[in-house]
């Protein structure tokens, strides 16, 4: 289909210093933890971006220096030559789309925790670092000449990334880094020409652009990422005060090509990588508008709001917002989110949900992955293309029983692939427990999960779907008819308060009670008697505190109890955390951290400290703990008791398939697999990728067992880039 007109203005060309991107699609700087030390995984996953539209596609945060470790959460690095190889690889793969590559340059002073190389950083005012209160970091406070190496570093970082290839750098005057830490008046608390008035706070950023524009400038775009709000009070950086002012101070140096505007320090990550629970589609306009007016025509604003809608996104360019539609999350999503636009295929955008695993794997120091797209960070290690599917050599027919998550991609991925699918359910609706998740407070946005895959599904003729029938049993399932099977029969909430502090009920604990809940019951309209209500919860996600706050607003006193450190300890790796807090103190909704079940009896919940037993360790005696313990146990009034303790797979069909082995033959069935929480309960992105790896390795010789990926790491015997005793640029001056 041609694409709609009023969607042109996003594929203008847009010039900024010495280059031209293609259109208005930035892919913003994000982190994957895949650096420069995964060069495959690196390049193939940005270049998929490129090939999907991206003319912009940038690295995540890159240490310019080893002063600025960021070990143990892996970023893109420019250390050395080394990192060059690698990372040339990037650019390679961007340019062969017509895209231009970005790099962050990343200095980040007192929050360098230093785990590998073991430097110091400098900064200001040799502070400790507020946050990693708990990781003793502090920087070495900056005389002059250490304010001139630093910025030889930049320089340095510079030309190396032309060497890989580059085209634009790209400043991080972002997420407490040290051009903020000069910046802000908490962290400098100098005398100096550094220090004091904003012009002086101001001079370390200025000096690092006018650096890079005179060393590099004619060459690369000098650009940078800033936050025009820190979003955290006093002594930080506020919109009307010193956010548009630095703007005005920077702008008037004529040393900045591009500003990529933003919102949110790293305390306040959540504001910058806002989750659809707390912040609807452009949520930073009120906080990122203003800069435009004051940088003009000539220097394009790139600014950023999970845009997943064309609308949206022309909707802030003719405003005046902006003039690049930056986007991380969008782009991770979906990498052709452009080009559907261009084709005329809106319909088909896979868009961001706003759950934030992405960034919860990479602050788990792991790698990114993602709930919408199962094929980001597999595209070099398992080849998977997001948009191509290969064909199936010889298609059989597939039953897939259950439309869950995992169900859904499965048949999706089968369809794709030329499989005659059969996908059924006993519910009326596609989406399994997702459905549900929908519906909880906040979590609207998640249905899209649902949708994508419900227009997909429809699009494919050779893909039947079965809703609402009669739940299959193994005789059923048998005489169906398929040559293979599938089964995604998904999981249920634990009804006694299985979980996994004790790994046993909670004495009293029974869903069949008119006093005791579980999630699925409570979205099915089970009455929850009295006032006084109790959420346990022992799975730490978003489930406990939506369950609490659709309470809450029904009127209820609520407590959440939680064996865990934290409530909803996961969303600290989801950046939900500080809002997830505000939200329960705002709503009245109190919590209990530490604490487990004992027992229940209508109005009164008996729960037990999790550490009430002695420090001391104590001889070890036949029959005897090595601890003195304790029978302590604490008391709350709670009429009804809501379990959010643990999900249970539905197993049966596949355990009752796999004991009736002996009869498929007969049947003609020639294999039964099982996927996504009937396998094991997960998070849905695990489902999701299941059921998406099942089908793309579906005639591999034993598809339940995935087939082995590219592991990239270092071959023993091979040499390193530096060796030991190779020299280092000097940074210092001369
Ligand atoms: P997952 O997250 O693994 O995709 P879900 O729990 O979301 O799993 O979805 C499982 C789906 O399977 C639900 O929609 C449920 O109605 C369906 N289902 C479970 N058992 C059967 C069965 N025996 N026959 C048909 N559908 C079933
Ligand atoms: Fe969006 Fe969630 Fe995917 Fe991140 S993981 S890109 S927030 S859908």
């Amino acid at each position: 289909m041609a694409r709609n007109p009023k969607y042109d203005i996003l594929f203008e060309p847009v010039t900024f210093g010495p280059k031209t991107m293609r259109n208005r699609f930035w892919q913003s700087s994000h982190c994957t933890g895949y650096g420069s030390d995964r060069p495959g995984t690196q390049a193939r996953f940005r270049g998929m971006k490129a090939e999907g539209g991206w003319a912009v596609v940038c690295t995540e945060f890159c240490s310019i220096h080893p002063e600025s470790d960021e070990y143990p959460w892996h970023s893109a690095r420019l250390w050395d030559d080394g990192d060059v190889v690698n990372l040339r690889y990037l650019c390679d793969e961007v340019h062969r789309h017509r895209s231009l590559a970005g790099v962050q340059l990343w200095y980040n002073g007192m929050h360098s925790p230093c785990l590998e190389s073991r430097e110091v950083a400098r900064g200001p005012s040799g502070l400790p670092s507020n946050v990693f209160p708990e990781r003793c970091l502090y920087d070495a406070a900056a005389d002059e000449d250490d304010i001139r190496a630093i910025i030889h570093m930049y320089v340095l970082a510079a030309k190396r990334a032309e060497q890989a290839g580059f085209d634009l750098v790209e400043v991080s005057g972002a997420d407490s880094t040290l051009p903020m830490q000069f910046l802000e008046r908490r962290y400098n608390r100098r005398s100096d020409r550094y220090g004091g008035s904003l012009a002086n706070r101001a001079r370390f950023y200025v000096e690092v652009m006018a650096a890079l524009k005179q060393a590099v400038g004619d060459r690369l775009a000098v650009t940078t990422r800033f936050e025009t709000d820190t979003i955290n009070g006093e002594c930080r950086i506020q919109h009307f005060d010193e956010g548009l002012h630095f703007v005005e101070l920077m702008h008037s140096e004529g040393v900045c090509d591009l500003w990529a505007v933003k919102i949110g320090d790293y305390e306040e990550w959540g504001e910058d990588a806002g989750s659809s629970r707390f912040r609807k589609t452009n949520w930073m306009r009120p906080f990122v508008s203003h800069v435009k007016s004051i940088v003009g025509a000539s220097v394009p604003v790139v600014s950023n709001g999970r845009f997943t809608s064309p609308d949206d996104m022309v909707t802030a360019l003719r405003s005046g917002q902006c003039d690049v539609i930056g986007a991380a999350r969008p782009s991770i999503a979906d990498p052709f989110l452009p080009t559907k636009i261009a084709e005329g295929r809106v319909e088909d955008i896979r868009e961001c949900i706003g759950c934030n695993i992405c960034v919860s794997r990479m602050q788990q120091q792991a790698l990114l992955s993602c709930t919408q797209n199962p094929t980001s960070g597999e595209e070099y290690r398992r080849g998977w293309h997001p948009e191509h599917f290969e064909p199936a050599a010889d298609p059989c027919s597939v039953l897939v029983v259950g439309a869950g998550p995992a169900g859904m991609e499965c048949a999706m991925v089968l369809g794709k692939r030329g499989y005659t699918v059969h996908l059924r359910d006993c519910a009326p609706e596609l989406g399994g427990h997702w459905r549900d998740v929908a519906r909880y407070p906040r979590c609207a946005e998640y249905g899209r999960l649902i949708s994508y895959r419900q227009i997909q599904l429809e699009k494919l003729r050779n893909v039947e779907m079965h809703l609402g029938v009669p739940a299959m049993t193994a005789d059923d399932v048998l005489q169906y008819g398929a040559d293979k099977v599938v089964i995604a029969t998904g999981a249920h909430w634990a009804t006694d308060g299985l979980g996994a502090e004790v790994h046993r009920p909670v004495a009293g604990a029974d869903a069949e009670c008119a006093e005791v809940l579980t999630p699925e019951q409570i979205m099915s309209g089970k009455r929850v008697v009295g006032e006084k209500v109790v959420v346990l919860d022992g799975d730490g996600y978003f489930t406990g505190v939506a369950m609490a706050e659709l309470l809450a607003d029904q009127g209820k006193a609520v407590t959440l109890v939680t064996n865990m450190n934290m409530v909803a300890e996961f969303s600290k790796y989801t950046m939900e955390m500080p809002n997830n807090k505000r939200m329960l103190h705002e709503k009245g909704i109190r919590f209990l951290t530490n604490h487990w079940a004992h027992s229940f009896v209508p109005g009164r919940l008996r729960l037990f400290y999790l550490y009430r037993d002695s420090a001391g360790l104590y001889e070890v005696e036949p029959g005897r703990w090595g601890r003195r313990t304790s029978d302590e146990l604490v008391d709350l009034e709670c009429d009804a008791l809501v379990l959010v303790t643990a999900r249970v797979p539905n197993g049966a069909l596949y355990a009752d398939l796999k004991a009736r082995r002996a009869e498929w033959q007969r049947h003609e069935v020639q294999a039964v697999y099982r996927i996504g929480d009937c396998h094991a309960p997960r998070q849905a992105l695990n489902a999701i990728f299941d059921g998406h790896r099942l089908a793309r390795e579906f005639e591999s010789a034993h598809p339940q067992h995935p087939l082995p990926f590219i592991r990239e790491r270092q071959l023993w015997g091979h040499s390193t880039i530096p060796q030991r005793g190779d020299l280092r640029p000097a940074v210092e001056p001369v």
